[in-house]
């Protein structure tokens, strides 16, 4: 070889050397996000990650290669007294790449994707652990079951209203940011927290709250955890954004038949269903596609009813501060379209407006924003509770008996049933006397 050749050749070789020095990965940090049934881990690298993930047993490990990568700084270790593992060691390994190693508490099911960059991280490897021991899995999943048991043992008693209160994003979704630097995720929360204490105070309803910590659901799964909880209303907490800081004031969205009704929401549908995409799932399969035309079919009434809650919610945001929009919007959002459960989002206030970012973040102000939402549902439901409820068999509403009224003429009178009328009023029979005072159930 000539000298010339092998004053090419190193050049090359340099260059090889120095593009493959460029694209080593490069591993950041973890987080961890807990929920019930399942752990995420989320490394931020620099870009796509090769990798393998394997278990290892006796003791149980947890093994994450990273192919040719070196890590920038210690990672985080797991929160104290965590419930699937303890500690996360690492190790480079054949000289150039990197072994994460998790040990492990309890037995695992790992899954691991990539997320491509978002507004607030860059690439990500995503390890999700779900837990194969019952013990360290969901709370929720068993809370409907506790309420069978409830139902079953007062049998006799009218049941509870149900509100799911699903508080927007999670986790690795924090939703939009103020200017500040405030998350939706968080606000939204403690927003949702709040109109849960309230409707549990409320006697005869009962709140479940969809999301119970900072951690990321699909948004199906949050549909089907108001399912399980046999809900009579879905409610979704969330805070808006736009480019323009000025834009103010509230929203409440139903499900509309096709896709947006204005510019705005048709902006803001594709913002929010973005999370399921930000969880790294995919939305396009078959089975969804046959799922939501099912839906579509079976949705009419339940579309008045979510129509008629809206418009409760919004009134009684009016009293509280600006309304971005007057009257209910209609959306395409993914979690309203249970098709049996009246559905509605609620967009508290411009999350990007830094009057209103102050507002969501102040305590006093999110719980004025639940207590519109709570007398909206409450509203609601003293009209039209189903007739099984504490709340349908205990309303206000009395009824004195003049000569010649019938307890069946009653009945019709305030569209209701004689059972119903009979069982408020603990009547043995049909029989009716002049002057008797009746409650009358809601209809
Ligand atoms: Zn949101």
């Amino acid at each position: 070889m000539s000298k010339f050749y092998k004053i090419i050749s190193v050049c090359v070789l340099l260059t090889v050397s120095l593009m493959t020095h460029a694209q080593q990965l490069r591993v950041d940090s973890l987080r961890y996000w807990t929920a019930p049934d399942h752990t995420r881990m989320v490394f931020d690298v620099s870009s796509q990650a090769p990798h393998q993930v394997f278990l290892l047993a006796n003791p149980a490990r947890l093994v994450i290669d990273f192919t040719d990568a070196k890590l920038l700084q210690p990672l985080a270790q797991p929160p104290a007294n965590h419930g699937l593992f303890t500690r996360v060691r690492t190790a480079e390994r054949n000289k150039k790449d990197l072994r994460v190693v998790v040990d492990l508490k309890t037995a695992v099911t790992p899954k691991s994707f990539s997320l491509k960059p978002s507004k607030t991280y860059g690439h990500r490897l995503v390890v999700d652990l779900f837990s194969k021991d019952k013990k360290v899995t969901a709370t929720y999943a068993k809370k409907p079951q506790i309420h069978k048991t409830v139902t079953k043992t007062v049998k006799n008693k009218a049941r509870d209203i149900i509100v799911a209160i699903d508080a927007g994003h999670g986790g690795e979704d924090p939703g939009a940011h103020g200017p500040r630097g405030t998350q939706e995720k968080k606000v939204v929360y403690d927003i949702a927290k709040k109109l849960a204490v309230l409707i549990n105070k409320k006697p005869g309803m009962k709140a479940v709250m969809v999301r119970k910590g900072d951690y990321y659901i699909k948004l199906r799964k949050r549909m089907e955890i108001a399912r399980a909880a046999k809900a009579d209303l879905f409610v979704s907490i969330h805070a808006d954004a736009f480019k323009n800081s000025r834009v103010k004031g509230a929203s409440v969205f139903t499900l509309s038949n096709r896709g947006a009704s204005s510019e705005t929401a048709r902006w803001l549908a594709k913002h929010e269903n973005a999370a399921d995409l930000v969880g790294g799932v995919k939305l396009a399969d078959k089975e969804d596609m046959l799922r939501s035309v099912l839906m579509d079919l079976s949705m009419t009434a339940t579309k008045e009813a979510s129509r008629n809650v809206a418009g409760d919610v919004l009134r009684h945001f009016k009293t509280i501060g600006a309304l971005h929009k007057n009257r209910v919007q209609k959306a395409g959002f993914m979690v309203l379209k249970s098709p049996d459960i009246p559905s509605i989002l609620v967009e508290t206030a411009f999350i990007s407006n830094p009057g209103e970012e102050r507002k969501l973040k102040s305590s006093k102000h999110q719980a004025r924003m639940a207590n519109a939402i709570f007398k909206g549902i409450v509203g609601y439901f003293t009209e039209h509770a189903p007739m099984d409820t504490y709340f349908a068999l205990n309303s206000n509403k009395r009824h004195t008996i003049s000569r010649g009224e019938t307890l069946s003429g009653i009945a019709q009178q305030y569209g209701v049933s004689m059972k119903s009328i009979k069982l408020v009023n603990a009547l043995a029979s049909n029989q009716v006397r002049i002057g008797q005072v009746l409650k009358i159930p809601r209809g």
